[in-house]
């Protein structure tokens, strides 16, 4: 044996695997050149899974190769198991016979007596172990053992690197997750969208599902009519599917499963399985093998947009082959179920919402406003929790998710399922509420308060009616954008605006125009990966810088609201140079209308957000110019704070009561009285009873909350006297510490 040259040579296995190799190839290789220089009957790699706890045999020679990924030993279980416990070698000249040996069925191990176990780590982080036996009764020598020490650790660098691909390869049993079950029975999670379910919940891994099929053997045979049994199977699928989204949401009736139904559509894609099929491979492998080459074709862009594409066409065949084949469990209906997953898309929200999902828990640090705004305009209780182990519930475990409060019972006992019998939901109460909120709201002393409607989505606004808003004051016309795979036409726009106006009946109506960036990103618009991206291209910056779009779609409202009290918004400016270049352009498409046929509003109010720090000190000069304000404060406490809205970490810094948010606030609306020019609130901070005495008493008489906190807060409203809320105003505006205002609110007026 040469050790040296073993080294080398796993040095020379180093670069080819940079040269991507897969993983496995790499693996065998390995314990092939092992076995060979060391003269060993046995060599094999087992790949340690520091979340479960367990050890898998990924690539062995020697061994009955059935075992690769069969043969798993928890921590400490075996010689391997003890070997990386211990972080130590086990040289064992007589393994069968030691009492921490452990013999698998069906892999012949015993007759190898002489063990070497090489535990493969960097530090304490435990990767694997090295494993060689010999039928020969001599142990290993010390410089066998070094030779193979300095294998491991050549190793540990490209197992850890590699192991992302472990996980993908992996083809072994679906993570079983019992002893995690028995770890969470309930946690706390953030509040997305609210509402209750008692649910079997399933896991999706979309980077799972597809990759399992394609490791999978299928059995049956199935010719080339049961293929073309299973296309037609799929597209009358989907557009049941698509169908049942349009009924639900017109707005997003943007053919979410249409790319699903053109790729079906598409004569190469069925075309090339069939030829496929018709030579002899057998159809499930023929939908995996083309549909691979397409999603190979998307990731080869670095186009965000071709992420959904990939997933689409991964979608589409597990469709197909779900249709072919009935037993496979990857394809996981969510009808009735409560969802559990990392990573969604808008899109993947309104595909649920039309297979009628119960819940769902987002497990995930990361920014999701717009998928907990969506999920609130579709009526999906969500919650968004942080614990990765969620993700390894088994299958039908039942979930009990109150996203009316924040909690999450996994296997509920029947003492919690007792206690939430009685629960009533947030939307049996909101269809109480709707019989008992009436039509105009008065404080105490008979001012009036006029609350508008936050609407995202058409069903939010049929809510709203419900909730006998006075009219919308802030509709977010981003999400017909977000939701759709390309920027909808003008046509397109003026058919879901006009809907909601007639659906308003002369109420005012405030259109805000496209804000989106930030976290409300257009898949399909490729901008330069930004690094900070709420203070990026968004808004109404990228209006400014793509005209097209900003005209089509003020042309769309212009159009729409041509016998409405319509008011038009611009979010998030920052001077009053960017306020008259938007008013301007939409001036312009005034007079382009004025030339045409179209009937349309030449005279829509004309007002803007404040939502920026920068547009305080110039207020004044603004209410010259603009027909009405409103105060978005989510956006407006995140500038003016520096804190990151979406960021549950610094949650306890974004303070709606911070003095200079309250002093700045006091600003606008004494800047708006004085030039008679309307003021609203439309952010977050108009859903909490606490503030609303202190605006009123600011002088802000209009709030613009959404749907379902309006019967909460018409109800305060009346218990407050307005002499009283300006008396509460005047000592937050004299106080200069958070820990002032703060006791000042809670103490209420
Ligand atoms: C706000 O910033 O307060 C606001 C209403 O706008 P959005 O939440 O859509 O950013
Ligand atoms: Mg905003």
């Amino acid at each position: 044996m040469n050790p040296t040259q073993l080294i080398c040579d796993i040095g020379e296995l180093n670069h080819l695997f940079k040269n991507s190799m897969s993983i496995e190839h790499f693996l065998h290789q390995t314990v092939a050149m092992v076995s060979k220089h060391l003269h060993c009957n046995v060599c094999s790699i087992y790949i340690y899974d520091e979340d479960e706890k367990m050890l898998t045999l990924k690539a062995t020679q020697g061994l009955n190769p059935k075992a690769a990924n069969t043969v798993q030993l928890q921590l400490g279980q075996g010689l391997v198991g003890k070997a990386l416990k211990e972080l130590r070698t086990l040289n064992i000249e007589d393994a069968s016979n030691h009492p921490d040996f452990k013999a698998f069925a069906g892999i012949e191990e015993e007759k190898y007596q002489n063990f070497l176990a090489i535990p493969i780590a960097r530090g304490h982080n435990r990767i694997g172990v090295l494993s060689l036996q010999r039928i020969s009764a001599q142990k290993f020598t010390a410089e066998q053992e070094v030779a193979c020490k300095a294998v491991a650790s050549q190793l540990a660098n490209i197992i850890e690197n590699a192991k992302f691909l472990i996980s993908i390869h992996s083809q072994t049993q679906p993570k079983h997750a019992d002893k995690d079950e028995e770890k969470i029975e309930s946690l706390k999670a953030s509040i997305a969208s609210k509402g209750f379910a008692q649910a079997p919940a399933v896991v999706i891994d979309k980077d799972k599902t597809f990759k399992n099929l394609l490791n999978r053997s299928f059995e049956q045979k199935y010719n080339i009519d049961d293929f073309h049994k299973a296309i037609k199977q799929t597209e009358n699928q989907l557009e049941e599917l698509q169908k049942r989204v349009e009924e639900k949401l017109s707005d997003a009736a943007s053919l979410i499963f249409a790319s699903h139904l053109l790729i079906l559509k598409d004569k190469e894609f069925v075309g090339t399985m069939a030829k496929l099929i018709e030579t002899g491979t057998q159809p499930p492998k023929a939908v995996l093998s083309i549909s691979k080459k397409y999603i190979d074709i998307f990731a080869a862009t670095s186009n965000q947009y071709v992420r959904e594409k990939i997933q689409d066409v991964e979608d589409l065949s597990v469709r197909i082959i779900g249709n072919l084949e009935s037993s496979i469990e990857e394809i996981t209906p969510v009808k009735n179920k409560i969802v559990i997953a990392q990573d969604l898309f808008p899109s993947d929200l309104l595909k649920f919402s039309s297979e009628d999902i119960a819940g769902i828990i987002l497990v995930s640090g990361g920014v999701t406003s717009h998928l907990s705004i969506l999920a609130r305009s579709l009526g999906i209780p969500m919650l968004i929790a942080t614990e990765q182990k969620l993700l390894n519930i088994a299958p039908n475990t039942v979930v009990l998710l109150d996203a009316d409060d924040g909690a999450i019972y996994v296997n509920p006992s029947d003492q919690i399922k007792a206690q939430y019998k009685t629960h009533s939901s947030a939307r049996q109460i909101l269809d109480i509420q709707k019989h008992t909120v009436r039509a105009e709201t008065f404080t105490k002393d008979n001012k009036k308060i006029t609350l508008f409607a936050n609407v995202n989505l058409y069903t939010d606004a049929k809510l709203a009616c419900e909730m006998k808003c006075e009219g919308v004051g802030l509709y977010r016309t981003e999400f017909p954008f977000i939701i759709r795979n390309d920027f909808p036409s003008e046509q397109e726009q003026y058919v879901t605006y006009r809907r909601l106006v007639e659906l308003m009946q002369g109420k005012p109506l405030i259109f805000r125009t496209l804000d989106i960036g930030g976290d409300k990103v257009l898949s399909y618009y490729q901008n330069t990966k930004e690094q900070n991206p709420f203070l990026g291209m968004r808004s109404i910056r990228f209006c400014l810088q793509n005209k097209e779009v900003f005209t089509q779609q003020l042309r769309a409202m212009l159009r729409a609201g041509k016998d409405a009290d319509l008011r038009i918004m611009f979010p998030m400016i920052s001077s009053l140079d960017e306020f008259l270049e938007a008013r301007d352009i939409l001036n312009d498409c005034i007079r382009q209308l004025k030339n045409s046929q179209m009937q349309f509003n030449p005279s829509p109010q004309i007002g803007m957000m404040v939502e920026l720090p920068a547009v305080v000190d110039l207020i004044d000069d603004f209410a010259k110019e603009a027909d009405f304000f409103s105060i978005g404060t989510n956006d407006f406490i995140q500038f003016m704070l520096g804190v990151d809205r979406t960021n549950e970490n610094v949650a306890p810094f974004y303070l709606p009561h911070h003095p200079a948010v309250l002093r700045a606030i006091n600003k606008v609306a004494a800047a708006a009285n004085k030039h008679n020019k309307n003021i609203s609130i439309c952010g977050d901070m108009a859903h909490y009873r606490r503030y609303i005495p202190a605006l009123i008493g600011m002088g802000i008489t209009t709030f613009s909350l959404d749907p379902a906190y309006m019967p909460t807060i018409q109800d305060y409203i009346e218990k407050i006297d307005s002499e009283q809320a300006v008396q509460m105003a005047g000592k937050l505006l004299a106080a200069n510490r958070v820990s002032q205002t703060k006791q000042i609110i809670e103490s209420g007026i």
